[in-house]
């Protein structure tokens, strides 16, 4: 049958087509709920970060606007940044009680309730963006994340990704890892342990006093997230050198997360919803982020003095070595961290041979 033809046919079968449908389709019938309720929802959403925050706060609000639109109204958020409904760091025990029935964040906050949580952020010489979501979402890392979250009746859901960040501000050069010596420098998480290990000093500085401390020399060096928000903070102005890559957060990965009991007492069709919208948040944190960053990396080239250097190879390597210390002595002394971890290693080391044949290509030769 010419195309033509075909479409033609198509057309004006509409009404046999359906009734074929119908009789072949029983598969799609039998998922779809027999009585959408009207029933309406009303939740909190508690985040970690500032109100409004850029991309991280923004897409909160998102998450709301496309979860009421999607529900037809039948489910309205309500989103709290850190500190309105309760402090940031308490996001995680507010929804875990269901005093909020969602968050935000990002998993490495909950080590001191769960070390295994921080695997599923970032680990220093972890893996990028696209390789995360690829553990998370194709290679069972979710059903891990899951296990993790049980015990405390919360759900994770992957809600985004900074990329890439950068190394951090400085205002000496470092040429070899004895530079790092008596640093002190704002860094987080396991990064900061590593950075310890190098016989630097890192030092717990809130956002809003970063840039003061590093002005006044109360620490020495800084690292936040990426060009886009580094410009917000101004560090341009008061620094001389800015390093990359990032190798403490090589892909920081962002999440949703619900009250787990809450969560499955939904209407399956408002479960879905939610996490309908949490994929697309995934994508639209990424994309605004390296969309952000690269615009606002030539406007820190173009308004300061700051040079952009890479971090040497060799003081990279030296961190690599005292990362992999580092998550030996957690493993050792915690299991399910070293279940964790063992998964994600395996899955890296699979990746990564994909990824040099292509991605890692395509960034030397190609770009
Ligand atoms: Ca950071």
């Amino acid at each position: 049958m010419k195309r033509k033809d075909f479409l033609k046919k198509a057309a004006l079968g509409g009404i046999a087509g359906s009734a074929i449908l119908t009789s072949c389709g029983s598969n799609i019938e039998d998922k779809a709920p027999a009585i959408i309720s009207n029933k309406k929802y009303k939740w909190k959403m508690v985040t970690t970060w500032p109100p409004n925050f850029p991309v991280v706060g923004e897409i909160a609000n998102l998450m709301s606007e496309w979860i009421y639109t999607m529900s037809g109204g039948r489910m309205k958020i309500e989103v709290y940044g850190g500190g309105e409904l309760v402090p940031a760091l308490e996001s995680f025990d507010a929804v875990s009680i269901g005093a909020a029935e969602m968050g935000c964040g990002a998993s490495y906050y909950w080590v001191g309730k769960v070390p295994a949580s921080q695997f599923f952020t970032t680990i220093p010489f972890g893996m990028n963006a696209q390789q995360m979501a690829a553990w998370l979402i194709g290679a069972g890392g979710m059903d891990l994340w899951n296990e993790v979250y049980a015990p405390f009746d919360l759900i994770p859901f992957a809600g985004g990704n900074t990329g890439v960040q950068m190394g951090g501000w400085f205002n000496k050069r470092i040429d070899s890892i004895d530079d790092l010596k008596g640093l002190k420098m704002r860094i987080p998480g396991m990064g900061g342990k590593v950075l310890n290990r190098a016989g630097g000093a890192a030092v717990l500085v809130a956002g809003g006093e970063i840039y003061t401390s590093l002005e006044r020399g109360v620490i020495d060096a800084t690292e936040w997230i990426g060009p886009y928000h580094d410009y917000k903070m101004g560090f341009h102005k008061i620094a001389k050198y800015y390093y990359t890559p990032g190798w403490h957060e090589t892909g920081s990965q962002l999440e949703f997360f619900a009250n787990k009991t809450l969560f499955e007492n939904l209407p399956k069709d408002l479960q879905i919803i939610i996490e309908t919208a949490t994929m697309r948040a995934q994508a639209w944190v990424l994309a605004e982020f390296d969309a952000k960053n690269g615009r606002y990396l030539k406007k820190i080239k173009e308004e300061s003095e700051v040079q952009v250097l890479d971090y040497p190879t060799d003081v990279l390597s030296k961190l690599r070595v005292y990362t992999n210390e580092v998550i030996e002595e957690l493993i050792e002394t915690d299991a399910l961290s070293k279940k964790v971890f063992t998964h994600l290693h395996n899955f890296r080391k699979e990746i990564n041979d994909w990824s040099k044949l292509t991605e890692k290509v395509f960034y030397n030769d190609l770009m």
